[in-house]
């Protein structure tokens, strides 16, 4: 019972790690090494990327926002 109250209390530091299963590095948490970190920022990536988005909208906001503050600034 104590792991399991270990895994509720602290559950990055002894989550296996979601790639390849092996314990997490404390410093890449949840991940055991740069490369499985690598792996799961591509995945993410690759799903996001799956999801149809209109960026030209967003960008063009982003842009004006950008150009709004350039003109504050002159
Ligand atoms: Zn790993």
């Amino acid at each position: 019972m104590d792991h399991y109250l270990l895994l509720m209390t602290e559950p990055d530091r002894f989550k296996p790690c979601p790639i390849c299963g092996k314990p997490a590095d404390a410093k890449l948490t949840p991940f055991c090494s740069p490369r499985c970190a690598d792996v799961d920022l591509n995945r993410w990536l690759v799903g996001v990327y799956a999801i149809p988005v209109e960026e030209d909208e967003d960008a063009g906001d982003a842009e004006a926002a950008a150009e709004q503050l350039r003109d504050r600034k002159a």
